[in-house]
């Protein structure tokens, strides 16, 4: 190219490419807007009971643009294959074997080196949870400290575990916690000490329950709650399972705990498909539940409890369930019942958990060793 035109073409490129920055500037937004997600989920299981789930970077894509936020654990209880009672029939589910379960701590050892196969921003969205312990062993609470040592900066909670859960807690090797267990005691002062968030499952009530009775563990459960004030509880599901029906007056009982300054420690989620059916069975149901939660929208968060979710659809099927729930309350209750009450109390318990940590490390220096 002569050395005039070159002179010329290289004069007219910026304006040329001027102008295709003002053509593209005036049609495409200055940044992209930021995702409006329907909802941050405070109950999630990574993987079944035989430790099998989604990669995580999968179950990120299966978030999406709809799920912000998402706590991050698997599942503490293993469901054993026996060959001498299920043969090749390889059990999935505990509903599947009559064979026990056990408790398998190399659980938190895989969620950790999961979240820590995130980049930074995608670690943002994740809320690890410590649950490979034995909540009726007085070392749980040693286990959940090795844990926070082995793997600092991951962990911000412990749970979900189970005291009492229909057909599970009968199916653990060895002994079922009971809600007086010291055990217990020393996991939540853990919690206390640590800033972790503690998402408990335990059933109000036996499955099959006599008419008239208060539900069978609704006061030991209120007391070991009032054991532990400076803990943040999260009580999995409202307390109903897949056949502990929430009893006419169960909203009720949830609304005295609610009212008790005694216990304004603790949350309430509204997870599991199996727990939604009961809420939205009819209008008046769902309008009982819609008043209490209208009367203490800080005491409550949405969960979906699906365990390692494959596909969106699917992950969001409970979300779906508590439609009808959702559209009676009024749009900021929901906004803080899906979104803001997570955040507050997870946001809260990263930087205790971190704080704690970092205090911790200090006394562990050799220098803080010596005389
Ligand atoms: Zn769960």
């Amino acid at each position: 190219m002569p050395t005039t035109k070159l002179r010329v073409a290289l004069f007219t490129l910026p304006i040329a490419l001027g102008s295709i920055v003002l053509v593209i500037g005036s049609v495409v937004p200055a940044a992209p807007a930021a995702p409006q997600y329907l909802a941050n989920d405070g109950h999630v299981h990574l993987t079944n009971y035989v430790q099998q789930g989604p990669d995580i970077h999968d179950f990120l894509r299966v978030m999406g643009d709809k799920v912000g936020r998402a706590t991050l654990f698997g599942i503490p209880l293993q469901q054993t294959w026996s060959y001498r009672l299920d043969g090749q029939n390889a059990p999935t589910y505990y509903l599947d074997t009559d064979a026990p379960l056990y408790y398998y701590s190399f659980t938190d050892a895989a969620i950790a080196m999961a979240y820590r196969s995130l980049t930074p921003p995608e670690q943002a969205r994740f809320d690890p949870m410590i649950t490979g312990f034995n909540p009726a062993d007085m070392y749980a609470a040693d286990h959940v400290r090795r844990v926070l040592e082995t793997f600092p900066g991951v962990f911000e909670g412990i749970g979900e575990f189970s005291i009492k859960k229909e057909f599970v807690t009968s199916k653990i090797a060895g002994e079922p916690p009971a809600l007086d267990d010291p055990a217990l005691d020393r996991l939540f002062s853990l919690a206390e000490e640590a800033g972790l968030v503690v998402l408990v499952h335990c059933d109000a009530d036996v499955p099959f329950p006599k008419p008239g009775v208060e539900p069978a563990y609704m006061r030991a459960i209120g007391a070991l709650f009032k054991r532990h004030p400076k803990a943040t509880i999260i009580w999995a599901h409202l307390g109903v399972g897949r056949i502990i029906r929430p009893v006419k007056d169960h909203m009720k009982l949830l609304e005295r705990a609610l009212d008790n300054p005694q216990l304004s420690n603790v949350y309430f989620d509204l997870s599991w498909s199996e727990a939604a059916k009961y809420v939205v069975a009819t209008p008046e149901t769902t309008k009982i539940v819609a008043d209490v939660i209208s009367r203490h929208p800080d005491r409550f968060l949405f969960g979906s409890d699906e365990v390692g979710p494959k596909n969106q659809h699917d992950y969001l099927r409970t979300y779906e369930t508590y439609r009808p729930l959702w559209k009676l309350l009024k749009p900021a209750d929901a906004e803080l019942v899906l979104k803001g009450n997570y955040e507050r109390i997870f946001d809260e318990a990263r930087r205790k958990v971190r704080a704690w940590e970092s205090t911790e490390k200090a006394k562990r220096a050799p220098s803080a060793q010596l005389p």
